[in-house]
């Protein structure tokens, strides 16, 4: 779903986050939201999953104004930095519950939903987990789950709040790698928050960068790399090794 942010601005109190943001974003882009702590990335990403409302502009998708439409009927995946997996459910029922809670109508029959379970479980290489508890995984592995959980209800737009913010450097390599190939299957459209320039560059289609409540530079990995267009941008990205 391709999703057209504009004018979008947002203040809290007498501090203005958000500044007439715009910017196109294209069905099946994977996109970076960069930029340094309190530029406004997460407020943006709340606005778009309708967690948080805003003040002016409009927020399209596919050409349909859906600014004061619902989170719930926005067709939206939301994974956080800190996985918010049920405790008390193991990684079946985690990854199973966003289609048992569905309306009778749509909801699927118990054999679809093990299908589809045991489907996205083996697409994150976790089948062998499905009767784990939260409290028994590793960070990378829950962190997995969420995003299975996820593209369960089969979002149009996948929303991703610093995904692999709490883990180690390690993890989130072989993390991020993995989210571009998921993606690849996928082709969902997928917004991901992050402040670590090495990881919008290395996965992102094209990177939005944000300074300060506004947008500094949006392009491909290549060239906000090559040629920033602004000092910040030169800076931000510059300290890469
Ligand atoms: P980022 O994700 O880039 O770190 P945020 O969108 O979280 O930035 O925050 C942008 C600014 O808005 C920050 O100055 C932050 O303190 C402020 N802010 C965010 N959420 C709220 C809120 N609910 N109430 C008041 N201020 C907020």
């Amino acid at each position: 779903m391709g999703i057209q942010i504009k004018n979008v601005s947002k203040s809290f109190g007498s501090v203005k986050v958000l500044k007439d943001i715009s910017v196109d974003i294209k069905s099946g882009e994977l996109i970076a939201l960069l930029g340094p702590s309190g530029s406004g990335k997460t407020t943006l990403l709340r606005i778009l999953a309708g967690l948080e409302g805003l003040d002016e502009g409009t927020i399209l998708f596919d050409g349909e104004d859906i600014t004061n439409v619902s989170p719930k009927e926005r067709k939206i995946g939301f994974v956080f930095q800190h996985y918010a997996l049920f405790r008390h459910m193991n990684v079946f029922e985690n990854v199973a519950y966003g289609l048992k809670v569905r309306p009778r109508k749509t909801r699927p029959s118990k054999k679809e939903i093990e299908r589809k379970v045991n489907e996205l479980l083996s697409l994150v290489k976790l089948e062998n987990f499905q009767d784990r508890y939260p409290s028994q995984l590793s960070g990378g592995q829950r962190q997995r789950v969420a995003l299975a959980r996820a593209l369960a209800v089969e979002p149009k737009v996948l929303l991703l709040d610093e995904p692999f913010g709490a883990l180690d450097a390690k993890v989130r390599k072989e993390l991020r790698r993995w989210l571009r190939q998921l993606h690849n299957e996928f082709h969902v459209t997928s917004i991901f928050v992050t402040h670590d320039q090495e990881e919008a560059l290395d996965v992102a289609d094209r990177i939005i960068v944000m300074n300060n409540g506004k947008i500094e530079q949006i392009g491909t990995p290549d060239e906000v790399y090559e040629n920033p267009k602004s000092p910040f941008v030169y800076d931000f990205l510059g300290n890469v090794n």
